[in-house]
C-alpha cells in the first residue's frame, strides 16, 4: 500500500503515456556484450529494464550485443543466461545483434546510395588527425567524396573478404566540423577476418557498436533504450542513424541514460575482471571474491538481496560511488531471516567437562532459526569433550570479558552452564585443554531454576566425537584501495589485497554432513556461510559469506 515515488525513467514513461504513446508499444531490452560474465553493475541495469517490464507488463528482450567477434564466446552467452534466470528474471525473446548483420549491411548500402556513407582507405592515425579535437574542428579526408559507385564496389569487396584488416572502413558521412566529436564521420564497419561464435566465417566486416545498437533497437521496436551516462554524447549519433532508416509506421526507439553503479573496493570493467581470471589472481569468474553475479552467488549471496540492493540504490542521473557495506547489509538482512543457525568452531581448543560421565552422550534440542517460527528444531549431540573457539577463553579474564575463564561461568548454547577450573598446556605454554565442570540442572529449555541463571555469556561449541572436519574459506576484500582503477600512475593490480583468502580447518556440527552446494547457514557468533561447490561427501567446504556485523564499521 506504500506508494513509492517514481524514478526519472518511470516519470518519462508516464509522461509518454499521458501524451498518447500506446502502452502496448512499450518494449525494453537488456543488451549485454557476451565478452565476460555479468557483474553487480549489470544487475542494476537488469533490475531496471526487467523491473520496467514487470511494472508495465511489457516485453523485455535479452539481446546479445555480439558485434565484436574478437572478444565474444558462447561460454559467456550461457553464463549470462544462467545468471539472469538466477536473479529471477526471464526475457521475452532471446536476440542477437548478429541476427541483424544482413539487415545492417543492406541499410549501410542504402546509406551509401543516399550519399550518407563512404569507404575511407586511410590509416587510423591519419583519420585521427583529421578528426580534430573538442576545440579544433576536423577536416575532410581525401576519400570523403568518392563516387557512390566506387563506394558500393569497395564496400562489397570488403564484405567478400578481398581486403586485409585495417585497409578500409565504412564511415557515416555527417559533419567533420560538428561540435560533437562523435558526429565527425564515425566508423560504421571495419574489416575483421574473424570467426564469429554464431555467424562463423560468413562475414569479413563487422558493424561498430554505435551503428548496430540503435538499428537493432529499431528492428526489435524497443521503445525505451536505456543505457549508462557515458552514452549521452552518443545519443545524437543514435538518432542520426535512426533518421536514415526510420519509417513512421514503426516504433521509433529513444535512448535514455542513467548513472552506472560504482562500488568501492572492487573493479567492474569486464576487461579487468578477465585479467584477474586469466592471470590466475582469482580462481575463475565465479571466484567468491569477484563482483560477478556468479561470484556473489558462490559466495552465498541470495538473488533477493541483490534485487533489494538495486532497489535501495535507485535509478538516478548523478554518478556516485556506493559503499560495498550496503550490499553486505542487504545480504545480512535477508540471511538473518532465512539462514538456519548451526554451530561450527573455526579455531578450536579442547574442553573437557570433568564431571560429565565418560561414556555419556546426549541429544539436545536446538532451535534452527529464532527469526523463523517454521524453521523448527534439530538434534545436537553433546558429550564430555568439546571444542570451543580459542579466543573464547582467557585464563585471567579482564573485567567485562563475557566469555570463559577460570572460576567464571558461561552457557554453552543449547546445552549447559559450565565453569572454568584449570588448563593443560604444552611445552611452549600453549593451552591444549581447558578443564571445566558443568551444572547438570542447567540444561537449556529444561525450565529448571538453574537453567534460568544469568551468566557472563553464551558460547558456541561442537562435540569432538561427533563434529565433522571441514575446510572453511574466509574472504576479505579483493582490493585494499577504495577505487583501485582510479589511479592514473598505478595499475589496479598494485592494489590487490594479498590476504583476501584464508583457508582454515574447522569443525562443524554433524547436521551439516548432508549439506549441498549453495546451502546457507549462520555459523552462530561467526557469520553467514554457505556450502561451496567444491564440497564432496568426504570433504565439506564452506565459504564465509559475510560477518554478522559490519567488521569495517568505525
Ligand atoms: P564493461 O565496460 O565492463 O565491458 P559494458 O557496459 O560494456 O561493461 P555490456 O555487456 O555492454 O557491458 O553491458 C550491458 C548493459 O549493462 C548495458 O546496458 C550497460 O549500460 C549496463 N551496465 C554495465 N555496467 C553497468 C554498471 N556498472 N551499472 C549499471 N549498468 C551497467
Ligand atoms: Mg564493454
Ligand atoms: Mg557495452
Amino acid at each position: 500500500t506504500e506508494e513509492k515515488s517514481l524514478h526519472f525513467i518511470e516519470q518519462i514513461i508516464e509522461e509518454n503515456i499521458a501524451n498518447g504513446f500506446p502502452k502496448e508499444q512499450l518494449r525494453f531490452r537488456f543488451p549485454p556484450e557476451p565478452n565476460g560474465y555479468l557483474h553487480i553493475g549489470h544487475a542494476k541495469s537488469i533490475c531496471l529494464n526487467f523491473g520496467l517490464g514487470l511494472k508495465y507488463n511489457a516485453p523485455v528482450n535479452l539481446r546479445f550485443d555480439d558485434t565484436n567477434p574478437a572478444k565474444e564466446e558462447q561460454e559467456y552467452v550461457d553464463a549470462i543466461k544462467e545468471d539472469l534466470l538466477w536473479l529471477g528474471f526471464n526475457w521475452t525473446e532471446e536476440r542477437y545483434s548478429s541476427d541483424y548483420f544482413q539487415q545492417l549491411y543492406d541499410w549501410a548500402v542504402e546509406m551509401i546510395k543516399n550519399n550518407k556513407a563512404y569507404v575511407d582507405s586511410q590509416s587510423s592515425e591519419d583519420m585521427a588527425i583529421q578528426k580534430g579535437t573538442p576545440t579544433k574542428p576536423g577536416v575532410d579526408g581525401p576519400y570523403r567524396n568518392r563516387s557512390i559507385e566506387e563506394n558500393l564496389t569497395l564496400f562489397e569487396a570488403m564484405k567478400n573478404g578481398d581486403y586485409p584488416e585495417g585497409s578500409h572502413v565504412l564511415r557515416a558521412k555527417i559533419d567533420m566540423k560538428s561540435t560533437n566529436m562523435l558526429m565527425r564521420d564515425p566508423l560504421m564497419y571495419r574489416v575483421l577476418h574473424r570467426h564469429h561464435h554464431r555467424t562463423g566465417n560468413d562475414w569479413n566486416i563487422y558493424p561498430m557498436y554505435d551503428y548496430a545498437h540503435g538499428e537493432s533497437d529499431y528492428v526489435e521496436e524497443i521503445s525505451h533504450s536505456i543505457c549508462t551516462l557515458e552514452f549521452v554524447m552518443h545519443r545524437e549519433l543514435y538518432n542520426w542513424f535512426l533518421d536514415q532508416i526510420y519509417d513512421e509506421n514503426r516504433v521509433r526507439p529513444h535512448q535514455y541514460e542513467f548513472a552506472r553503479l560504482n562500488l568501492n573496493y572492487t573493479v567492474m570493467s569486464k576487461r579487468k575482471l578477465l585479467q584477474l581470471v586469466q592471470e590466475n589472481i582469482v580462481k575463475g569468474w565465479d571466484d567468491p571474491r569477484m563482483p560477478t553475479i556468479s561470484g556473489l552467488r558462490r559466495r552465498g549471496y541470495t538473488a533477493a538481496s541483490i534485487r533489494k540492493f538495486c532497489e535501495i540504490i535507485g535509478v538516478a542521473k548523478r554518478e556516485n560511488v556506493i559503499d560495498v557495506s550496503l550490499l553486505e547489509f542487504c545480504l545480512r538482512e535477508d540471511l538473518n531471516k532465512t539462514a538456519p543457525r548451526v554451530m561450527a568452531v573455526l579455531d578450536p581448543v579442547k574442553v573437557v567437562i570433568t564431571n560429565y560421565p565418560k561414556d555419556k552422550e546426549e541429544s539436545l534440542d536446538a532451535e534452527n532459526n529464532q527469526e523463523d517460527d517454521a524453521a523448527g528444531f534439530r538434534k545436537l549431540p553433546f558429550s564430555r569433550e568439546l571444542y570451543i573457539e580459542r579466543e573464547d577463553f582467557l585464563e585471567q579474564a579482564p573485567a567485562k570479558f563475557f566469555r570463559l575463564s577460570i572460576g567464571n561461568e558461561v552457557r554453552l548454547k543449547n546445552a549447559y552452564i559450565i565453569k572454568g577450573e584449570s588448563v593443560v598446556k604444552d611445552n611452549e605454554g600453549k593451552i591444549t585443554e581447558i578443564h571445566v565442570t558443568y551444572d547438570e540442572d542447567s540444561r537449556s529449555g529444561s525450565g529448571s531454576e538453574a537453567s534460568q541463571r544469568k551468566v557472563a555469556g553464551t558460547l558456541h561449541w561442537v562435540s569432538i566425537k561427533h563434529a565433522i572436519e571441514a575446510e572453511v574459506r574466509l574472504y576479505d576484500r579483493l582490493f585494499i584501495d577504495e577505487a583501485p582503477d582510479s589511479h592514473k600512475e598505478k595499475n589496479f593490480l598494485e592494489f590487490m589485497n594479498s590476504n583476501s583468502l584464508e583457508i582454515v580447518k574447522g569443525f562443524v556440527e554433524p547436521s551439516l554432513a548432508s549439506s549441498k552446494a549453495g546451502d546457507k547457514f549462520q555459523f552462530q557468533r561467526l557469520g553467514y556461510f554457505n556450502t561451496d561447490k567444491d564440497s564432496t561427501e568426504g570433504k565439506l567446504v564452506f565459504n564465509k559469506t559475510v560477518g554478522l556485523k559490519d567488521a569495517w564499521e568505525e
